[in-house]
């Protein structure tokens, strides 16, 4: 697509508005960069676009009238419902995200392979990442982690990206067409910004949307929303399960990763090569194996992979500590969901800690693992209450409230003995008290690495 001489509006200033100016701007296109937030917060990373031609408007949007732009650009984050994009709508101005605009602007020769899921994008991703790699492809990540997309497209002539695809990204494209993509699992979550969950699924289905039969959508079995959305798919789909076996497609079978396409059986390697933890995981491996392997990726270097790959930070991340109790950052899990896989992923005995902002899910469910599972439950944050009513429903009284997250690390330790295993893993965002769950796991690492080495030493 020719950008020159476009008039283009760029909503957010962060580091994908400002890839996507700086990327727009080599093309010659006109660019208006807009946030709401002040200019001061900007002055540094202004740096790299303030010398050109750019316009930058700060501390609110600009008015946005017919014919004053071509194309509208959206950070990811930004709410669809804004005015500038309210207008620009009605106005048929198109509206475009990073992944579209990534898309729009790769060289022919640089392949985009998407996965999109409720639960363990990043990991599957990373994952897909590296066994690109590994077949020593020029092979990069990106879209919802690391480096924004249209940076990384704009330095490649071929090769790879794996792109991590979130519902929002994909509630902006437009024309995006990955030739492989994964679904991983559709739950609830983000019902606040998407309002229902038919919206949801809407909004994540438009993965594959653009495809067709020369294409491959891997799909997990045991999802029943993926099976219907199978229906819908021009593409060919291509089903990966951790319960069966199945005619076609990746499994486990007398506890070996198996993927049969076309009649052609591969085994990949024994589940006991594996080195992520849990069964949730076991899903991510399988999606990334079975589109490594439609990518042409032979099982060896695969299974190399599955062998040396232990995850990625923040993600059931075990905590060195010699106190003979075992410490899991699972701070990523914001959700019910993601939780209760990880609460599911131990035998010992379980001292979670939970709580933080509520994304509008329900924690019916996860109370009931809780009653079965966890030893103590220790909670905090704005959603603590909540989470407190519905294990008090679910008839589990080992509940322990507090008033901050250190004191929660700290109640945590003191309660676990010799054999358990400390879990944080909150089914709940981290922006009640912190920034983001990077800072929330971080300060946990903190606490636990500071307590145990000083119980070691006492
Ligand atoms: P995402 O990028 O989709 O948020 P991550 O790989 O960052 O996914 O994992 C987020 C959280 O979900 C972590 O707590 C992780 O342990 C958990 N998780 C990872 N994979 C799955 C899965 N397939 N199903 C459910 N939970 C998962």
């Amino acid at each position: 697509m020719d950008f020159a001489g476009q008039r283009v509006l760029i909503i957010g200033m962060a580091r994908s508005g400002l890839a996507a100016a700086s990327v727009l701007n080599k093309r010659g296109a006109q660019i208006t960069i807009c946030d709401q937030k002040n200019l001061d917060y900007f002055t540094e990373k202004l740096n790299s676009i303030t010398e050109t031609e750019i316009k930058i408007i700060a501390g609110g949007y600009p008015e946005v009238h017919k014919g004053d732009f071509d194309l509208v650009v959206v950070s990811p984050g930004i709410p669809l419902d804004i005015p500038p994009i309210a207008v620009a709508r009605k106005e048929n101005i198109p509206i475009i995200g990073e992944v579209e605009l990534a898309y729009l602007i790769k060289k022919a020769d640089v392949e985009m392979y998407a996965i999109t899921g409720t639960n363990g994008k990043t990991t599957t991703t990373s994952l897909l990442e590296l066994i690109m790699t590994e077949d020593g492809r020029d092979s990069v990540s990106g879209g919802n982690i690391g480096t924004p997309l249209a940076t990384l497209v704009d330095n490649m002539t071929s090769g790879v990206i794996s792109v991590e695809v979130s519902s929002f990204q994909l509630e902006t494209i437009n024309k995006f067409r990955p030739h492989i993509c994964g679904i991983l699992n559709i739950t609830p979550d983000h019902l606040d910004r998407h309002k229902t969950m038919e919206l949801y699924v809407k909004a994540k289905s438009r993965i594959f949307e653009n495809q067709t039969e020369n294409d491959y959508v891997v799909l997990n079995y045991e999802d029943s929303i993926l099976r219907e959305l199978a229906q819908k798919c021009q593409s060919q789909v291509v089903y990966f399960s951790t319960e069966q076996i199945l005619p076609e497609g990746a499994f486990v079978e007398y506890n070996k990763v198996i993927v049969l396409l076309a009649g052609n059986r591969r085994e990949i390697c024994s589940i006991d090569e594996i080195r992520l933890r849990g069964k949730h995981n076991l899903e991510n491996v399988l999606c990334a194996v079975l589109m490594a392997t439609l990518a042409g990726v032979e099982s060896g270097i695969i299974r190399k992979c599955l062998m040396g790959f232990a995850g990625v930070r923040h993600r059931m991340e075990e905590v060195p500590a010699k106190n003979g109790v075992l410490y899991i950052n699972d701070s990523k899990a914001t959700n019910p969901e993601s939780a209760i896989k990880a609460i599911s992923s131990f035998v010992q005995p379980i001292i979670l800690i939970a709580g933080g902002r509520n994304k509008g899910s329900s924690f019916t469910n996860f109370a009931s693992v809780i009653k079965n599972k966890v030893k103590d439950l220790v909670l905090v944050g704005e959603a603590r209450e909540e989470i407190k009513r519905a294990v008090i429903e679910a008839g589990f009284v080992n509940i322990h409230e507090v008033e901050d997250f250190n004191a929660a690390v700290l109640k945590a330790i003191e309660l676990a003995d010799t054999g358990d295993v400390v879990l944080l893993s909150p089914a709940c965002a981290s922006w009640d008290m912190f920034d983001n769950y990077e800072q929330r796991g971080d300060l946990f690492c903190k606490i636990v690495n500071s307590i145990s080495s000083k119980q070691n030493y006492a």
